[in-house]
């Protein structure tokens, strides 16, 4: 068995791993750079006039013999560990005959997103994996390995052939929603493998342990209650565990829960897979509003009867303002001009609840002007999606590998001084690793 990492042995984003025996190859995700080779913010829409065969030679698309239309030979099958876009954002470019192989909730919500912004249906052959059931392609077996991330259903995998072990990590962490996925995977670790492809997006940061989401949702309740007014917060629609996270401090605080149409959608979309609360007659306390120009956007792209499905739960803008003192209200800077139109919003409190990193964006920061001038108080509770260094190591002490290559790290130099009692292997993009 061989491997390449294509994209991420020393940065994060453009994950793409490609494994291949004497007959059969396969490729492990296929995400966007976040980076641009000289560390800049990279932006898909100065590319987006290119050819696939350019971009590759550009190199933003992995340069993979088999992996796009048009190639004599193919790859037998597609992996992807969970919906983020650094693990999925090229998937289009893949040849449409190459079969994907994918959790059913991250099938879903790339489905949706993909009608929701771009109106147009994935053009892919989807097969669904479950959770610690080994499958086969060619000479290859795949066992995916649910694990706690900040993407709803994100899956490590163990690769095996002829007699050789490769385990890549994904993104993970201990300190979720579903820290008990996390211990059980500690538990119950594959055992003798040769190589371990870790990610390492928070070394760096230090020893630092990070905050439960059991953590901050007390953090929420105690800002919810610190002030009469309104709570707004600011999070993605996509972090189901904060979505969940926040609806168990409403409920604890006692607030109404207020999210636009499609916060409501994912999480309706979601609560088909897992114990998820959605507006629905069974969650009296989540409510939907309607912001303008999403509004109209969804109507255009995804006809009236999508849009109307939450009208029973429709609260309007007179009921926020007549209602402000006992509702937290999910927001993003392009509903500035649905606030401006909601009467007597103003000094209550304002949460970021995202990485904030984000909080540098021209955008996000003339938005959080906006409503300190407006005399909200400003307050960030967050924690990381990744694992601390702490969970890291109890993944390496899990799995003992031969060797452990960092992956999805901007620190890579720095494994060699945290995981000390493994042999650390630092290999460069595309090059060609024999497992012997
Ligand atoms: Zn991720
Ligand atoms: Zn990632």
């Amino acid at each position: 068995m061989n491997f390449k990492i294509h994209r991420g042995t020393k940065e994060i984003g453009g994950s793409c791993v490609e494994i291949w025996t004497d007959t059969t190859k396969i490729v492990i995700d296929i995400g966007m750079p976040l980076v641009e080779l000289d560390g800049t913010q990279f932006n898909f829409a100065s590319y987006q006039s290119l050819q696939t065969s350019e971009l590759v030679q550009k190199g933003i698309l992995p340069d993979i013999e088999g992996l796009y239309e048009n190639s004599s030979s193919k790859v037998a099958g597609i992996l992807i560990s969970h919906y983020h876009q650094d693990h999925h954002g090229f998937l289009s470019f893949a040849a449409s005959n190459i079969p994907v192989y994918i959790g059913e909730a991250t099938q879903r919500i790339l489905e949706f997103s993909q009608e929701f912004f771009k109106s147009e249906k994935l053009n892919k052959t989807f097969i669904n994996f479950s959770k610690s059931k080994q499958f086969r392609i060619g000479d290859i077996n795949i066992t995916p390995y649910w694990m706690d991330h900040s993407a709803f259903d994100a899956y490590a995998f163990l690769i095996e052939a002829n007699g050789k072990r490769l385990f890549y990590s994904g993104d993970f962490r201990g300190h979720g929603r579903k820290d008990k996925v996390f211990k059980r995977f500690l538990f119950k670790a594959p055992k003798n493998v040769d190589y371990l492809l870790m990610e390492g997006t928070t070394i760096g940061r230090g020893n630092l342990k990070f905050k439960t989401e059991l953590e901050i949702e007390e953090d929420f309740v105690r800002v919810f209650k610190s002030k009469i007014g309104i709570n707004l917060i600011t999070t993605s629609a996509q972090n189901i565990d904060r979505l969940v996270t926040i609806y168990r401090a409403c409920k604890k605080a006692n607030k109404l829960m207020v999210v636009d149409v499609y916060t409501a959608a994912i999480m309706q979309e979601m609560s088909a897979y897992a114990t998820i609360p959605f507006a629905s007659k069974s969650f009296p306390e989540i409510k939907v509003m309607y912001p303008y120009y999403l509004s109209k956007m969804i109507a255009d792209k995804m006809g009236k009867e999508f849009l109307y499905q939450f009208q029973p739960f429709k609260i309007t803008k007179q009921e926020i303002a007549k209602r402000r003192n006992e509702i937290v209200f999910l927001i993003r800077p392009s509903m500035k001009l649905d606030i401006d139109r909601i009467e007597q919003i103003h000094d209550g409190n304002y949460i970021y609840s995202m990485w904030n990193g984000y909080l540098k964006q021209q955008k996000t920061k003339e938005f959080v002007d906006y409503l300190t001038a407006k005399g909200f108080t400003f307050h960030q509770i967050h924690t990381s999606g990744h694992a601390d260094i702490d969970a890291l190591k109890e993944m390496v002490a899990a799995i003992k590998p031969r060797y452990l290559v960092p992956i999805h790290t901007f620190e890579g130099d720095n494994y060699k001084s945290i995981f000390t009692d493994t042999l650390v292997r630092r290999v460069k993009d595309r090059e060609n690793i024999t497992i012997d």
